[in-house]
């Protein structure tokens, strides 16, 4: 409003000084001619009979023609106009509708730059002043300059105002409104993007108004600068291009950051990934509206199979048969999720849909007895050294013996009996467990190699495969174990 008042004043003034009148025709100012000749004057009468005074009378004279003729000369030269921009002096011309002609210039220009009618802000003035000696018109052009610098402009703008707080200034109601559905439609394909859902809702939390007012047209904003000032909560820009050898700790901490803010302003950041050449930005994000979303997902999980065993007395316990396959089913999920600036706040399980059922896994295995085969009596399986014994270890439970031997030793079936398991085990590595009757297993693992296969029967002393480091092994040794109705005893108790 006060822009306005001062802009209608501004043109008042520039009006005024020109006035349209061309300089021969507008009134003389006051120069010194009359106020030489009046002073002249009464110096003739007061000092007629003073002799001395002709001198004086003399000097005064050829003063005042001199002036006389000054004067004349200057009666000839066009009017001389101070420009003031704000009441500061920046230049003289002798055509104040130049002034006029470059305000007007500046003026349409920055109207085009914005897209708005940009009036001046600044109170440009023209005032006759007397020609002194050292005064001189200044360039037109370098006027120009001066007053493109100097001159701000203010045009209707359209404020977008956040819970009353004036947040950024557009040219047009359609830039503010098209900035606002920008920066819920950014909001959506950011969801969308990211997972298969549908968005329902999206609302900004906080109380939203466009307002016209009067806006210095430096604060205007493009539509997509708008949408990142609201998004991030500054129109700072600043970021770091990765160096080799940088961290994200350390770059963190050289910016007075915390690595979590530095991956709260670069929420693409993968794990601690960065590679020299990416781009960081340094500002966190401190967004002035909230965005809230509905969204609906849908998804389907595997709903697993049960597995039904029967057992045949005619199949050793190693094998087993599968009269159907099993099949995981499939369940349809549809939740809503709640969001605010991207974050889940709130989720809710609308509805669940068996697509499939899951299909039970069917297996017949055998459980023949192994029939007593050893002596009872148990030969020692390797030649070597006792390295670690049974029972609790480094806070967990040893449930063998460790006899240390080099890679490649042979290992000996500790009794007479028949091979339940020849194969690789986790952190057993390569593994053979031989029975010697329903109730009494011997295990022996890290083998480099086996050399025996499931179901075969062993004598005493048989070599089975060989010492080795395989599984969760530091170095060749042979684990041995020794298992009585299911549970490991101490191997050592065994040899007496
Ligand atoms: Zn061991």
């Amino acid at each position: 409003m006060s822009a306005a008042r001062q802009m209608d004043e501004t043109c008042m003034n520039v009006e005024k000084a020109e006035s349209g009148l061309p300089p021969g025709r507008r009134k003389p100012r006051r120069t010194n001619v009359p106020d030489a000749s009046g002073a002249g004057g009464r110096k003739l009468r007061t000092r007629r009979l003073n002799r001395n005074a002709l001198y004086i009378t003399i000097g005064v004279a050829v003063a005042a023609i001199a002036i006389l003729a000054v004067t004349m000369a200057n009666a000839n030269r066009p009017s001389l106009y101070a420009v003031t921009a704000d009441g500061e002096l920046i230049g003289y011309t002798d055509d104040p509708s130049i002034i006029d002609q470059i305000v007007w210039r500046l003026s349409e220009e920055e109207s085009f730059r914005v897209g708005a009618e940009a009036i001046p802000s600044c109170q440009v003035d023209c005032q006759k002043v007397k020609w002194e000696k050292g005064l001189e018109v200044t360039d037109p052009d370098r006027l120009g300059e001066t007053l493109k610098e100097r001159i701000g402009f203010v045009a209707k703008g359209y404020v977008v105002c956040v819970n009353g707080e004036d947040v950024v200034a557009l040219c047009s109601e359609d830039a503010a409104r098209g900035a606002l559905d920008d920066l819920r439609k950014n909001y959506i394909s950011s969801i969308v993007d990211a997972g298969h859902a549908t968005v329902e809702e999206v609302l900004i939390k906080e109380r939203i108004d466009i307002v016209e007012q009067e806006v210095p047209t430096d604060l205007f904003r493009s539509k997509d600068e708008a949408v990142a000032i609201l998004t991030r909560g500054t129109d700072k820009m600043l970021s770091y291009v990765v160096q080799r050898g940088d961290s994200l700790w350390a770059i963190a901490q050289a910016n007075n950051m915390t690595v979590e803010e530095l991956r709260r302003a670069n929420p693409n950041i993968q794990g601690d990934l960065i590679k020299p050449g990416d781009n960081l930005n340094l500002i966190v994000p401190d967004p002035y509206v909230t965005l809230y979303s509905r969204e609906l997902v849908t998804y389907t999980v595997s709903i697993p199979f049960s597995t039904e065993v029967t057992y045949d007395s005619s199949m050793w316990p190693w094998q087993e048969t599968v009269i159907q396959a099993g099949k995981s089913g499939q369940k349809e999920i549809v939740e809503e999720i709640q969001r605010e600036n991207g974050q889940e706040v709130g989720r809710r399980r609308l509805s669940e849909k068996i697509l499939s059922y899951p299909e039970t896994r069917k297996v017949v295995k055998g459980n023949k007895q192994v029939p007593e085969m050893g002596s009872g009596e148990l030969a020692w399986p390797v030649q070597g050294t006792i390295t670690s014994n049974f029972g609790p270890r480094w806070g967990t439970y040893h449930r063998g013996v460790d006899i240390g031997a080099p890679a490649g030793t042979p290992v000996r079936a500790a009794d007479s009996g028949m091979v339940v398991f020849a194969g690789w085990n986790g952190g057993y590595g390569n593994l053979v467990k031989v029975a010697h009757g329903s109730d009494m297993q011997t295990w022996y693992a890290h083998l480099s190699e086996i050399k025996v296969s499931t179901g075969q029967e062993v004598k005493k002393g048989d070599v089975i495969g060989y010492v080795g480091s395989t599984g969760r092994s530091t170095g060749p040794h042979l684990h041995f174990e020794v298992h009585v109705e299911g549970v490991a005893k101490d191997p050592l108790s065994f040899y007496k």
